[in-house]
């Protein structure tokens, strides 16, 4: 019993959600006797108007004497679900609930914790703790901030996914095609070894709520809500943000890209001008970048969408003409995979490319802010283990590439001089040369390999001069 016990607080922790300051807590107490055996208690209790979350965390004695008490809730209108003796607790909220649970509005009135005993000796007694929390801060409560993985290091994603949650489909068990499960990319993404992605529908948020229930068992792959603001002048990735957002650009609702700028910092979401080389207009309606737009507000550019990488598809002209105007924005890629593919012959398969980030750890804040701050590379084949560094400090450049023998290192940017550092590379290779003092500028470092093929993709540098 006390490892079952133990198992259930660690089943709480993963689904516990952080409690907000402007909270509500009530404490419902009370003891199970041996005449409650295979009975059912209702214990009431009042949730008020404007409520957002409910949340109930519940625990008991008596288990040494094999006391089992089960749980479950209704709201004054409907029962809400029922988890028994497999969750310690959960949260209700009106777009997320946690398994076991459904989602919806949250009346006010008298709602009922349902206490069901399965055993409770004759003798025996059991006291029960329910503390519910009651919040009206408007946030999801779905994802948990706690890192998967503690620690500085490289970790590499996929930026740009969609599933049968907005366009993307796979076979189906007899061949056909059908909406792709959510699932069937994450185990893609699983399969490709990868750290963490954002799954970013168009426009919709219908995949939170599955996204939330299925992290805890993708216990080693960081799951990032996403949305692609996909509007008629241009496509951006939102990541990191949950709340209700405004898509519809040119109506009353986001007269400006300005507009949903505005709803994306106030919950410190990352911003991605997505695949802005595509063509406009009948050939793909929307999919280049037209928007007016304050690019001090904007975060990252898709300089790689799935196999472009070079040319005048690719995002690295629309890119590279932004960093020469004093826009410091990093550079990512995204598969923008739609059928869940690990095929290597599909330039769009999962991970491909993948997104290679320096974080502190493992976490969605950790990741975005690693994003943020720049030292980022795009690994275009999606291996487990190429690396591609480039820092800058006292004076020095230094590049350091890992695991793209035979590879060419090349150096990109107005700071030109610097070819000493190219050439045909070796398993795990450092190389630094002194920056001239008046030099200024952007220096950035790619790896091809020898059919010319691009392998990695390097954020830049900023010289500082003297
Ligand atoms: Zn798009
Ligand atoms: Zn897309």
């Amino acid at each position: 019993m006390q490892r079952i016990f133990a198992t259930l607080l660690a089943i709480a922790a993963v689904w516990a959600a952080a409690i907000p300051a402007a909270a509500e807590t009530l404490t419902l107490s009370g003891v199970l006797t041996g005449t409650d055996h295979q009975t059912y208690r209702e214990v009431p209790f009042r949730v008020a108007a404007g409520t957002t979350a409910v949340t109930v965390t519940f625990a008991y004695t008596g288990q040494d004497q094999k006391a089992v008490i089960d749980l479950g809730i209704r709201d004054p209108q409907r029962f809400r679900g029922w988890s028994g003796g497999n969750k310690a607790s959960f949260t209700l909220t009106e777009t997320w609930a946690t398994p076991s649970y459904l989602p919806g509005p949250l009346p006010p009135g008298e709602w009922k914790l349902i206490l069901g005993v399965p055993n409770l000796r004759k003798d025996a007694r059991a006291e029960y703790k329910a503390t519910i929390t009651l919040t009206k801060d408007g946030a999801f409560h779905g994802f948990t901030a706690a890192p998967l993985k503690e620690g500085s290091a490289w970790y590499r994603g996929d930026l740009h996914l969609h599933t049968g949650h907005s366009d993307g489909s796979c076979p189906a068990q007899s061949g056909g095609r059908a909406p792709c499960p959510l699932f069937r990319t994450l185990d893609a993404a699983a399969a490709r070894g990868l750290d963490f992605v954002a799954v970013t529908e168009h426009n919709t948020s219908s995949h939170f709520q599955a996204l939330a229930e299925l992290q805890p068992h993708y216990d080693r792959l960081l799951l990032i809500p996403g949305r692609e603001i996909t509007t008629f002048q241009g496509h951006a990735n939102i990541i990191g943000m949950t709340a209700p957002l405004d898509f519809q650009l040119g109506g009353s609702r986001a007269p400006t890209f300005a507009q949903i700028l505005d709803q994306a910092e106030a919950a410190r979401a990352l911003v991605t001008i997505n695949h802005p080389g595509l063509p406009s207009g009948e050939a793909c309606m929307g999919c280049g970048w037209t928007a007016p737009v304050d690019f001090r507000r904007i975060q990252a550019v898709e300089a790689i969408n799935g196999g472009i990488t070079d040319g005048p598809l690719s995002g690295v002209a629309f890119w590279e003409a932004r960093l020469n105007a004093g826009f410091r924005l990093t550079a990512v890629g995204g598969s923008d995979n739609h059928d869940a593919t690990l095929d290597p012959a599909k330039p769009s398969a999962v991970g491909r490319p993948t997104t290679v980030v320096y974080a502190q750890a493992l976490s969605q804040d950790a990741i975005l802010a690693g994003l943020r701050a720049g030292r980022v590379f795009i690994d275009v084949q999606g291996t487990r283990d190429r690396l591609l560094d480039t820092t800058y400090a006292a004076g020095k450049l230094t590049v350091r590439v890992a695991h793209a023998a035979g590879g060419t290192l090349v150096l990109k940017g107005p700071a030109a001089p610097l070819q000493a550092l190219a050439g045909v590379l070796g398993e795990d290779e450092t190389r630094t040369v002194d920056i001239p003092a008046s030099q200024t500028g952007w220096v950035r470092a790619e790896v091809r390999g020898p059919d010319g093929a691009l392998w990695l993709f390097g954020n830049p540098v900023y010289l500082t001069g003297s």
